[in-house]
């Protein structure tokens, strides 16, 4: 069996933990604490076959000008996350997303997914559909819009992730 792993990405409170969770544990937690590392380890089969992966739910930070750069290097792949409730939080996986192509440099097809989230707060949302997706297609990166709370999409963030993972 084929073992991967990856790092969850993103701004503070726009739902990695949820996220993370939601896939490894199938819960929804209300409130997590906001400065826990955790990592989890599942295995899920994607198109018939078995793998592991191993899954790193970083804390969250505002800034990421002094980002951990250990993220950076010794993950295979990565989840960039924002909420589709906050504008801001598009921009700092933009910063992200840099900091991955600089750390990693040559390496352009590094497996990478992003990810919008709370998406069951329709009243709430300030980032369009039309504008994640434009924004992806630029980036070349797939994007997924999710609910943890309601368990939408949630699956197809991580079989993406797995499927990049395993091309290489
Ligand atoms: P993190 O700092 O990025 O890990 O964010 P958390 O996962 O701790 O989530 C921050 C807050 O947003 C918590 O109160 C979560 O319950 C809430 N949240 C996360 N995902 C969703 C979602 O899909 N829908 C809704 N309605 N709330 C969410
Ligand atoms: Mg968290």
């Amino acid at each position: 069996m084929r073992k991967f792993n990856a790092v969850v990405l993103g701004a503070g409170g726009v739902g990695k933990s949820a996220l993370t969770i939601r896939f490894g544990m199938n819960q929804f937690i209300e409130q997590y604490n906001p400065t826990i590392e955790e990592e989890y380890r599942c295995e899920l089969i994607v198109d018939g076959q078995k793998c592991s992966l191993e899954i790193l739910d970083t804390p969250g930070t505002e800034q990421f000008t002094a980002f951990n750069e250990k993220y950076l290097k010794n993950a295979r792949g990565f989840l960039l996350v924002f909420s589709l409730t906050q504008e801001s939080s598009l921009r700092d996986i933009d910063t992200i997303r840099q900091q991955i192509y600089l750390t990693r440099g040559a390496d352009k097809d590094i497996p990478i997914v992003v990810v919008g989230t709370k998406l069951d707060l329709s009243n709430e949302r300030e980032v369009s559909r039309a504008t994640i997706h434009d924004l992806a297609q630029s980036w070349k990166l797939p994007f997924y819009e999710t609910s943890a709370k309601r368990n939408w999409h949630v699956a197809d963030v991580f079989e993406d992730l797995v499927r990049q993972m395993r091309k290489r």
